[in-house]
Formats: C-alpha cells, structure tokens, sequence
C-alpha cells in the first residue's frame, strides 16, 4: 500500500487548482509543478521581445529555445515559486493582464506544446509531484496515479479572481461602478480564455476519464484540500 506518488490536477482557470495543488504537495511533501508558469513566460517574453502572437513559427521557435527554471520562492512576497525565463526572474510578470489575455493562443499551438511537453513529463518520472494544468491528467502524464479536475461556477470563478487582483494590487478600494466594471472585465477575459482552452485540436482542456471530478464552487480551499485528500488515501486504500 503506497500513497499515489503523481497527482495530477486540472480544471479552468480560477477553479483552485494552484492553492489546492500547493498546499497537497506542501502535506504530503511533495513537488508542487503549476505547469501554466510555462505557457505564461513564453507569452510574456513574445510580447516583450514584439513577436507577433499570432506569428506561430516565431513563438514556436521562442519555446522550443527559452529557458524556463522553476525554483522555490527566492523572495518572500507571498509567492509560491519563482519562475525564471532565460535567467531573469519573471515571476510576477507572469500575471499581467496581456498575458492572460494572449496565453490562450500561445498554448493552441502544437509546436509550443511539443517543446514544453519533454520538460513536464521529466518532473513527473521522479514522482512525489502535485503537477496542475489543462492537460495534465489526459495528455502530460495519462498513467498518473490520482487525477482531479476542480470546477466551479463561472461567476464564482471570477469572483475569486476579481479578489485576487485586487487583493495583489493593495490599494483603496474601488468604487462600486468601477469593482462591477473590473469583474466583468475579468469575467469576460476568463470566459475568453477558457472557450480557447477547452476547443483547440491539440490538448483541449477536459477532464481525463479516469479523473475524479471536484465541483468547488461551494467549498471553501479546507474543504477542497480534505476531499482531495480523501482521494489520496481511498487511493492508498485500493492500492
Ligand atoms: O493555469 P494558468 O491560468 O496559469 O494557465 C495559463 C494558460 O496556459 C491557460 O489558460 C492555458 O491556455 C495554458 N495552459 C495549457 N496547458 C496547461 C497549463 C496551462 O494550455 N497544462
């Protein structure tokens, strides 16, 4: 009898999947691997280097040879990790709006798939890994022991989401006109990208058959990361 030594966890954006995944791997002592950092600094660097998104050999050729580190927090400012793209700390970076909104397109490309694929299946052979994504429990790592998709509600997704930029940003709180104003634009945003996650050819966003599917949108993160973790010993359990 062992604990499932790869979890694999997926679901749209805002549905826990990185609080949830960091504090599992933080209980059982394992790697924690959001595999959407990747995705996001080849976005972030095309952009800054002003190679056009839709330019898919540019931005494939940009993945096939950025160097994407993750370590663990190099600072203390509430990070989970820090993520460095050919050398520089682009950790924060990695959450800026134009990023959000071009990652979608990015990561619908197959070449850009194929390039960071090798580099997330080599984290998962050591085992004791958490990794989350789109595609992780169907196409990433399809012969891992547990796989949990979290969803939630859409409106209740941007509503944690809306919290969060808020939160991040820290200063006064907005108008109601202008909150109301920025959660819909969010919403829209995250509605936007989860339409292009869920169609692409390649790696679409969807639950692997064999995933155990967790509806989080009345479930505090304790409540989640409990039945999470019941999944883990039941796991333990059959095996
Ligand atoms: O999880 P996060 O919101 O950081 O992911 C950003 C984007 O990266 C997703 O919207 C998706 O387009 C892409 N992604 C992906 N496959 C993964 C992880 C992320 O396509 N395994």
């Amino acid at each position: 009898m062992s604990l499932p030594q790869v979890i694999a966890i997926d679901g749209p954006a805002a549905a826990g999947k990185s609080t949830v995944g960091a504090m599992l791997a933080e209980r059982l002592g394992y790697v924690y691997f959001d595999t959407g950092v990747m995705y996001r600094a080849v976005t972030l660097v095309a952009l800054r280097r002003g190679i056009p998104i839709d330019d898919e050999e540019a931005v494939t050729r940009l993945a096939e040879r950025l160097q994407i580190e993750v370590t663990r927090p190099t600072v203390r400012d509430g990070r989970q990790y820090t993520v460095y793209a050919d050398g520089k700390d682009v950790t924060w970076d990695l959450r800026l709006p134009e990023v959000d909104k071009n990652v979608s397109p990015v990561s619908a490309y197959p070449g850009v798939r194929q390039a960071l694929l090798e580099q997330q299946r080599r984290i998962g052979r050591r085992g004791r890994v958490v990794m989350v994504g789109r595609d992780i429990g169907t196409v990433v790592l399809p012969n891992a022991d547990l796989k949990i998709y979290l969803d939630a509600q859409v409106d209740e997704r941007a509503r944690r989401r809306y919290i969060e930029v808020v939160r991040r940003r820290g200063d006064d709180p907005p108008k109601a006109v202008e909150q109301e104003a920025e959660y819909k634009a969010i919403r829209e945003a995250m509605v936007r990208r989860d339409r292009i996650d869920s169609g692409r050819v390649v790696a679409p966003l969807r639950p692997a058959e064999d995933a155990v599917i967790v509806d989080t949108t009345d479930l505090s993160i304790e409540e989640v990361v409990a039945q999470v973790l019941k999944y883990v010993q039941n796991g333990s359990e059959r095996g």
